[in-house]
């Protein structure tokens, strides 16, 4: 590519010396003189000598400038040939979609890339038989005419939400026009876009959340310094629904904090050791009380060999904690709460929480660990709830490698079962060994 844009005409820049150009015209002129003194020697006129001297002379300087043209015009069309080659290699070698498309928008060349994300072009096929978006179009038709380089953000949502930044460049803006040639890329945006709508959607979210007990907390106030001042009764009521309230801030206040904890270690492996039947028991344990209130049975089965994994022992107390809490709030109609610890051969030690209630719909199911997806926003509140629950564990989980797999039966129940990973099992084992 480089070559093409510095030669853009493919012809060689010859700048010949002048000895070079002496020690060419010395071989015609000798040979000429030779064959003009063998003439005069046969017996020819003087005119006929030097007739003869100068047919020779320029017959012999013209030859070779014509033999150096053709052979430096052959030089050119390699050189040519193999800067679009190496420059094609290159294009191949990226992983970023890249068409080269000629001014008739004529592709010429695309990677590897390119064909994955758009498709194959047939061969020499205008840019238009796979590129339909007129936006594209129209920013080729701006950099064919011209000749400076410019980007947009397209979007698509079909089949699947995507952005990109489209970017046409000329290759070889000087080249006579029939030879200019125009690259363009799309680099993939989509990430950035969705953290983007994420970081919005999360304060968008999260203002509403704290907004909601605040108003309240609010009109409270304002009743009891106003219709309400005096009345002993309702004050009472009044601020037994503002404790809940402030409450439910707290609860969203501190989940808030957990999840931007936890963003800061995300990439911090944690380093102590966990027994899974310990710290299963320990969170049954502290959930009795309310298991007992809402007339709940939790039974809890534990492995004989103890399971060991390496973590952080809080952390894994607030992810067992949230789905026993969460199989008992919503899952109450049940009565019974089922807690598996099993340790499968060759496999990871695994967690299972099980609830018989209503069940989670299929299309919840994907998005329940996302922040502030509820399946009901009412009952979720009602059960005091945030929203972010799941979404704590997700994090969490994700920092211990180990995985959540949620299964649900709308009208049987839930299960949801955490699958720590081998590996963790392994290098725990190993550190036993060493310390024992
Ligand atoms: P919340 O604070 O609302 O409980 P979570 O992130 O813990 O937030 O859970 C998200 C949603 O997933 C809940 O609002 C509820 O709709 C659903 N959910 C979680 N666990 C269960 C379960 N065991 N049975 C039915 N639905 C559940």
């Amino acid at each position: 590519m480089t070559d093409t844009r510095q030669d853009p005409t493919g012809e060689p820049q010859a700048k010949p010396r002048l000895a070079a150009r002496a020690r060419g015209l010395v071989r015609p002129l000798g040979v000429g003189l030779v064959v003009a003194v063998a003439a005069v020697l046969a017996g020819l006129e003087a005119w006929e000598a030097i007739a003869v001297y100068l047919v020779f002379a320029i017959g012999l300087l013209v030859w070779p400038t014509g033999r150096e043209a053709s052979r430096a015009r052959a030089r050119a069309r390699s050189t040519s040939v193999a800067a679009h080659h190496s420059g094609f290699a290159l294009i191949e070698a990226l992983d970023l979609p890249t068409i080269v498309f000629d001014r008739e928008t004529q592709v010429v060349h695309q990677n590897l890339s390119a064909r994955t994300l758009i498709g194959d072009f047939p061969q020499r096929a205008a840019l238009s038989a796979r590129i339909r978006s007129p936006v594209i179009l129209d920013l080729v038709a701006r950099v064919v005419a011209r000749g400076i380089p410019e980007s947009i953000e397209h979007s698509e949502r079909v089949p699947s939400e995507r952005w990109h930044e489209v970017r046409v460049a000329p290759v070889n803006p000087a080249a006579e026009p029939a030879r200019r040639l125009y690259v363009m890329t799309f680099r993939d945006m989509t990430e950035a876009r969705r953290m983007d709508r994420m970081r919005t959607d999360f304060v968008a979210n999260a203002s509403h959340e704290l907004r909601t007990p605040l108003a309240s907390l609010m009109g409270f106030i304002e009743t009891m310094q106003g219709p309400a001042r005096g009345d002993e009764k309702a004050r009472d009521q009044f601020f037994g629904i503002m404790l809940e309230q402030a409450q439910r801030m707290a609860r969203l206040i501190d989940d808030l904090l957990s999840l931007s904890r936890l963003e800061m270690r995300a990439h911090v492996a944690p380093e102590g050791s966990v027994d899974l039947g310990k710290t299963v028991t320990h969170v049954v344990d502290t959930l009795k009380p309310m298991a007992d209130d809402l007339g709940i049975v939790i039974e809890l089965s534990l492995p004989e060999a103890p399971a060991v994994v390496t973590g952080d022992v809080d952390e894994l107390i607030q992810v067992f904690s949230n789905l026993v809490e969460n199989a008992c709030k919503y899952g109450q109609s049940g009565k019974r709460v089922e807690i598996l610890v099993t340790r499968p051969e060759g496999e990871g030690p695994l967690v299972t929480v099980r609830d018989f209630g209503p069940g989670i719909p299929k299309e919840h199911v994907p998005r329940l660990t996302e922040r502030f997806y509820r399946v009901d926003v009412e009952t979720s509140r009602t059960k005091k709830g945030t929203g972010l629950g799941l979404a704590i564990v997700k994090h969490i989980l994700t920092r211990h490698r180990a995985r959540l797999i949620i299964k649900s039966v709308p009208g049987e129940g839930s299960s949801f079962t955490v699958k720590f990973s081998p590996a963790e099992t392994a290098r725990t084992d190993a550190i036993k060994e060493i310390y024992k």
